[in-house]
């Protein structure tokens, strides 16, 4: 089974795009996921070939048609999970990535202007998705980030098959700090443990730092990754924050 990715969207010539170079490029040239990019405009039936229209209620901009990108979804072939790009969406985290990769793949719609008539959501089943809190001009490079977070974990996708295990977020936890050579650059010295060839010291340091440093940099990962550890007192609270 190939990871399969369809991408509705006003500008299909973004697709692969950067997804065409490094790893996702050569898996892709070794079809271990497949990009197709869908242009709504398509599914327009007015000789004008609009895909938006002014906000009703009034105010800047436009907003995506309902009718046109429900016409352009129920194109595509079913059983892959639907996703929106939208910052009104659910953050994307490490664990739906994962999810998703495992999955037979996506179908990807990306907004423009003001974003999608919200009677879309209303009559399909669509996962509104947002890549982090700020705004950008069109929800392909969402796209891109989403895919390419889901691409690097397909299997044979990446050099070293552990290479993911330890990575940021994997265990709730950023990864810690990492070094390589020269051994000392303008007088700073890789930390001497590191050095040390004991294994076990290590491996007690890299736990360190690495709650040391998500407790400093991200105190809201680390009150979740506490509170998943020693489990809530009554359920309740941590549960809602988590959610
Ligand atoms: N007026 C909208 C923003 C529209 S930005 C609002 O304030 O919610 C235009 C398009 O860019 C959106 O429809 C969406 O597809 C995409 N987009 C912008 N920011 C995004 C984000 N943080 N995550 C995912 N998609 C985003």
């Amino acid at each position: 089974m190939i990871f399969a990715a369809t991408i509705l969207t006003l500008y299909p010539e973004m697709f692969p795009g950067p997804l065409g170079t490094s790893l996702a490029g050569r898996a892709l040239g070794e079809g271990r996921w497949s990009c197709e990019p869908v242009q709504i405009r398509d599914y327009t039936t007015d000789k004008h070939r609009s895909v938006d229209d002014t906000p009703a209620g009034g105010g800047a901009g436009m907003v995506l048609r309902a009718d046109v990108l429900a016409a352009a979804l129920d194109a595509q072939a079913p059983g892959r999970p639907v996703l929106a790009m939208t910052p009104r969406g659910k953050p994307l985290t490490q664990a739906r990535v994962r999810d998703l990769a495992a999955g037979p793949g996506v179908t990807i719609l990306c907004g423009r202007f003001e974003g999608f008539d919200e009677r879309l959501f209303e009559g399909r089943d669509i996962e509104q998705v947002s890549i982090g809190d700020y705004i950008l001009s069109g929800g392909e490079m969402g796209a891109l980030v989403l895919l390419d977070a889901c691409i690097r974990l397909l299997p044979g996708v990446m050099g070293a098959a552990s290479s993911g295990d330890d990575e940021s977020f994997e265990s709730g936890l950023l990864e810690y700090p990492q070094y390589t050579r020269p051994p000392e650059w303008e007088g700073r010295m890789i930390p001497q443990v590191l050095r040390s060839g004991d294994h076990a010291r290590i491996a007690a340091w890299r736990k360190a730092q690495a709650e040391t440093d998500t407790r400093l940099r991200r105190p809201d990962l680390w009150e979740r990754h506490e509170g998943a550890r020693v489990g809530p007192p009554s359920g309740a609270q941590r549960t809602r924050k988590t959610t």
